[in-house]
């Protein structure tokens, strides 16, 4: 990974919900064009570390380094820090009341100034990346979830972010539509986006994977390549999360 840019660095990050500490001194590099995997039961901070990553949730203590730049609310626009993460949720939440297209160039549109007609035309070869070229101009309620959540990732691009935060994208689909989101993702992963992924599917952490990071009880317990964590985990509380969900 050393020869990559440096896309995100997290330096002893905590985070608290009152009383309880949710994330405990997470440390975290993700370089450019990796694709970083972040594994571990329900409840052990995945979630909350992405929403800190995306500003959704604000940190306690410790430093969120993007391109470089350490990131604190007081001295940027976390709007603008928004724009170059992309984020894209376990439920999709897109807008019933547009059509697909009109999600899609929703953000551009409103929050970049982009004019409509360029929004359109780049949205539609948005749609047209994730397999959605003829679904324009219907409405989301007409979508099987696995085309919504392609929306969702196309409504996302469209924000052309530097990085792709991914919390569980295939949790909520019925198993026949997982695998249509998981090939829109690894396509995106071939052309060289920076992914954070959170996600339970283990055979797509092993195959598209640069780095894999395992999360227990708000902290890093182990982390490595896909063959390393996979096939040769050396925490016994990695052993045992693996042993329990292959
Ligand atoms: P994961 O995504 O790994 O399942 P989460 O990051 O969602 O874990 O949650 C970690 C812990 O933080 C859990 O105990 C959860 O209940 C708690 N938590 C998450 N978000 C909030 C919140 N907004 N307020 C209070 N507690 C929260
Ligand atoms: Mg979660």
């Amino acid at each position: 990974m050393s020869e990559q840019q440096e896309m995100i660095r997290v330096e002893k990050l905590n985070k608290s919900f009152g009383k309880l500490h949710v994330l405990k001194d997470i440390d975290l590099q993700v370089n450019e064009s990796d694709v970083v995997v972040l594994i571990g039961a329900s409840g052990s901070g995945k979630s909350t570390l992405l929403r800190c990553l995306n500003f959704l949730e604000m940190k306690n203590s410790g430093k969120i380094i993007i391109e470089g730049e350490q990131i604190e609310k007081d001295t940027h626009d976390l709007n603008k820090v928004r724009e170059r993460v992309g984020m894209v949720f376990q439920h999709f939440n897109l807008f019933p009341h547009k059509t697909v297209i009109g999600n899609v160039i929703e953000a551009p549109t409103q929050v970049k100034g982009i004019p409509k007609g360029q929004a359109i035309k780049e949205g539609k070869e948005l749609l047209d990346k994730v397999g959605l070229g003829d679904k324009y101009d219907v409405y989301p309620s007409t979508l099987s979830g696995g085309q919504k959540q392609r929306v969702a990732i196309a409504r996302a691009l469209a924000m052309k972010p530097d990085v792709m935060l991914f919390d569980e994208p295939t949790s909520a689909l019925d198993p026949e539509l997982v695998g249509e989101v998981l090939s829109t993702m690894k396509e995106l992963a071939k052309e060289g986006m920076t992914m954070v992924v959170v996600t339970h599917e283990m055979g797509f952490a092993k195959e598209v994977g640069d780095w894999v990071v395992y999360m227990h009880d708000g902290k890093i317990v182990e982390s490595g390549p896909p063959a390393e964590i996979f096939d040769n985990p050396k925490e016994e509380r990695t052993q045992a999360f693996l042993s329990s969900i292959l």
